[in-house]
């Protein structure tokens, strides 16, 4: 997988994060504050306040960023703005997206599995 076909499905995760089509992968404790799980988090993650009473989904929001899913996905930095891009071209266009992701062979539920997220860690990582 190309760099740019990376680019493209980590645009549309974040895409369907934000549109709360998908949700990161974590609990709600008894008290209703939400905790990401070992698959969800990224070296950010541990900076982000604490879930609290006042802000029970303080991780949550986090993790629904771009910061964390290229963090989580480990996309150098440098990718951000091609990303930015392609989010501001198809901000409206997801299905389409879609239809582009499964034309290089991956599912987005593929991009959930922890296999995938190994295998794309390494393609960024150029390993
Ligand atoms: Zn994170």
């Amino acid at each position: 997988m190309s760099q740019k076909e990376i680019n493209l499905l980590i645009a549309l995760e974040f895409l369907n994060l934000q549109k709360r089509n998908k949700h990161p992968n974590g609990y709600f404790d008894a008290a209703k504050r939400w905790y990401p799980d070992e698959s969800e988090k990224c070296q950010e993650c541990e900076s982000i306040r604490e879930p609290s009473y006042r802000f029970p989904n303080s991780k949550m929001v986090h993790c629904r960023t771009l910061k964390h899913i290229m963090s989580k996905y480990n996309v150098k930095s440098e990718n951000g703005k091609f990303i930015k891009r392609i989010c501001k071209e198809y901000k409206e266009k997801v299905p389409e997206l879609e239809v582009i992701a499964k034309g290089i062979g991956l599912t987005l539920a593929d991009l959930f599995k922890p296999k995938s997220i190994q295998f794309i860690k390494k393609l960024a990582s150029g390993e």
